[in-house]
């Protein structure tokens, strides 16, 4: 290890900064924020600069840095120097004169003369995350920063403030040292974590309440089953069209904490495999035939969710969109578990972006149904005198199988023969094709290319736009 990390308390604390442009406004900036009592001494002193020192009384000298000015007669020695003039000489001056006073001195982006380095900063407080590269590359930290920022969402700092209020009363209330940590770690990941996350902070403290008297019940009983004890939770999370760069954030997080994930067969490899490394898969798949009955997944997610554990039910596009996920959410509230539902792009939206097709347009088509091709006779109970009359697009969800059905609706609905049809299949994948047609010409164009499930229709004039046919 190269260098030594550190949180400094400079709360109150001395801080000289050497250099008055813009860079040296940003350290003052950061030093202010964690409470220190910054001096400025530079020759030359940016406006902005010039401003937060009046607003916030710090000290500043118009002139050149000189040695002796590490401990000014007078003055409270500095805990911490900074050097950010463009001046490498001044610079090395100043990094001399604090390395002999014994005072740790950051030469902004010079590692060389630095003592200490500053690292990039993800702040989440009370939570905080330091970055260093060891001065190899301050851009390498800043991507890192810039990932971890996008997976720590900003409920980590309650989060963190949450589970030290409870911790105390934990402490005073839970004798039993077992009890005690599982519950410090369900305040983390059990449902009282899920309320802080949505904003809900009297829920989460009424689960916390809950719980701890659970414990403290379970505890007097000696009962150290640590199964039973945590309560487990159920996400729905809609892992998008397959591309993982359109699963969201929020997505992404759950996947990352889960303990087990039951995934459909359309869930990608690559949306998987963002999951942690250790965490326990399942393929719920449901093909023709084949597969595990919805009765069985829903079992399979109280029963996981029972057992404490943090289950992401991971399912192609959106969760609430010809995904069961109604179905699913009923089983658990009858269980009496947690749960939360993550939206995903779903199949039409992605279908319509990768194949350039809006699904609406200003100027003449003002809806968009999405509806479920599988079954010939719920076919016939739509109505599409809207698509006929060029009104509405229509986005026909797993209708592969039921082409000629769909074909002689719109037919006998009266859509004209040559209205546009495009059929997407696995949009947003490598994979994924456009074939280009029109409603008297489906079935063919869909035979010619063999076209395979997942694949959606698009239906309307607006699906005339797109220009690729495979
Ligand atoms: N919940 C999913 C839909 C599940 S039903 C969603 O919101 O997208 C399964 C059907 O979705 C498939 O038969 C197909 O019509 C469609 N589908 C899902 N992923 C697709 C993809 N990548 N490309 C095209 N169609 C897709």
């Amino acid at each position: 290890m190269r260098y030594f990390p550190l949180f400094l308390d400079l709360d109150g604390r001395d801080v000289l900064v050497i250099g008055g442009g813009s860079v040296a406004l940003r350290k003052v900036e950061t030093l202010c924020s964690a409470g220190a009592r910054v001096r400025v001494i530079a020759e030359a002193i940016h406006e902005a600069l010039r401003a937060l020192a009046t607003r916030d009384g710090i000290p500043l000298q118009e002139r050149r840095f000189e040695s002796r000015d590490i401990e000014a007669h007078g003055l409270p020695r500095p805990r911490l120097v900074i050097a950010a003039t463009s001046d490498r000489e001044v610079n090395a001056v100043v990094a001399r004169a604090a390395d002999a006073a014994g005072i740790p001195c950051n030469v902004v982006d010079d590692r060389e003369l630095s003592t200490c380095l500053m690292p990039a900063i993800i702040d989440r407080s009370p939570v905080q995350i330091a970055v260093s590269t060891g001065g190899a590359s301050p851009v390498l930290a800043r991507l890192i920063r810039e990932r971890l920022e996008a997976l720590l969402d900003e409920s980590l700092g309650p989060l963190a403030q949450f589970a030290d209020r409870w911790r105390v009363t934990a402490r005073k209330v839970l004798a039993n040292v077992s009890a005690r940590r599982r519950y410090l770690s369900w305040l983390l990941t059990g449902s009282a974590a899920q309320a802080i996350r949505s904003g809900r902070s009297a829920e989460a403290d009424r689960l916390a309440t809950r719980e701890l008297a659970r414990l403290c019940h379970r505890a007097d009983r000696a009962d150290r089953d640590a199964d039973s004890t945590a309560a487990g939770h159920v996400s729905l999370v809609g892992a998008g069209p397959g591309d993982p760069g359109l699963l969201t954030l929020k997505g992404l997080r759950a996947l990352q904490e889960a303990d087990v994930v039951i995934h459909d067969r359309l869930a990608s490899a690559g949306v998987l495999e963002l999951a942690r490394r250790d965490a326990e898969r399942i393929d719920v798949g449901k093909r023709p035939g084949a597969g595990t009955s919805q009765d069985a997944i829903n079992a399979l997610l109280v029963e996981h969710a029972r057992r404490g554990r943090r289950v992401v039910r991971l399912k192609g596009g959106d969760p609430f969109i010809f995904g069961r996920g109604g179905e699913e959410i009923d089983a658990l509230r009858a269980a009496g578990i947690s749960f939360d539902v993550v939206p995903g792009i779903t199949a039409a939206v992605a279908a319509s972006a990768s194949a350039a097709i809006p699904l609406t347009d200003r100027r003449h088509v003002h809806a968009v149904r999405l509806i479920t091709g599988n079954d010939a006779g719920i076919l016939d109970a739509f109505d599409f005198s809207d698509v006929a009359a060029g009104r509405e697009t229509l986005a026909v969800y797993m209708g592969v199988a039921q082409l000629p059905a769909l074909r002689a609706r719109l037919l006998a609905a009266g859509v004209t023969p040559a209205m546009p049809v495009a059929l997407i299949e696995n949009a947003s994948r490598a994979e994924q094709r456009v074939v280009a047609t029109t409603a008297a010409s489906l079935v063919a164009a869909a035979d010619a290319h063999h076209v395979a499930s997942p694949a959606i229709a698009l239906v309307g004039s607006v699906a005339v736009n797109q220009t690729r046919s495979t």
